[in-house]
């Protein structure tokens, strides 16, 4: 059975349910990874959250977190194994624990239909998560990690890319490659801490 992703068009208020703790001795666990594991391979995401596949915990998928070949992709111009390229991380219970910097992307959702937002993510963060043998890891994700990772840890508290994000478009997925050329992620600053960025970046457009 091909799996298929739960959208805003279908049923926005399932995917705005917090999703509960991962239970560690969960029997269910591998086979809600396979379902994660199986919908990314198929289809051409960055990464999903569990949720977003009809299973409210707190469990990430990351697929495609490499700048790179997603630049490739947008011009059509990925080799078939950059295609497949898939990291197959699983992060169970994560948390972020600090929050340094602000990037700027366009950012698309596998549950969004066709909206793609602007949206400020830090450019570095530190998560704590369990792995799929159940054990703790405190990680620094940064860079475009950083983005895709944040904006699959909103959908386990139920926010979505167009709740934070400064202006919203709507984009196929052919005029979103095109765009995103012309719009690419985009680092702000490195250091600091997000929030005050975040707010000093507000201030600053306020007074122009
Ligand atoms: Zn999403």
């Amino acid at each position: 059975m091909k799996i298929k992703a739960i959208t805003i068009k279908d049923n926005e208020k399932y995917l705005r349910q917090v999703s509960v703790n991962v239970n560690l001795n969960d029997k269910n666990l591998k086979n809600d990874i396979n379902v994660l594991a199986e919908f990314c391979k198929e289809n051409r995401v960055m990464a999903m959250a569990a949720v977003q596949l009809g299973i409210p915990k707190r469990l990430v998928y990351i697929k495609n977190t490499n700048l790179d070949i997603i630049n490739k992709m947008q011009k059509n111009e990925a080799t078939a194994k950059e295609e497949n390229y898939n990291e197959a991380r699983v992060l169970i219970n994560p948390v972020i624990i600090e929050r340094y910097g602000l990037t700027e992307y366009w950012e698309a959702c596998a549950s969004c239909m066709n909206f793609m937002g602007h949206v400020k993510r830090p450019y570095k963060i530190l998560v704590e998560y369990f792995d799929i043998d159940g054990v703790k890891h405190i990680e620094t994700f940064e860079k475009f990690e950083s983005t895709v990772l944040s904006h699959e840890m909103d959908h386990l508290d139920g926010i979505l890319h167009m709740d934070i994000a400064d202006e919203v478009l709507e984009m196929s997925e052919e005029e979103r490659k095109l765009f995103r050329q012309s719009h690419p992620y985009n680092i702000i600053s490195k250091v600091g801490k997000y929030q005050d960025l975040l707010q000093n970046n507000f201030e600053k457009k306020l007074k122009k």
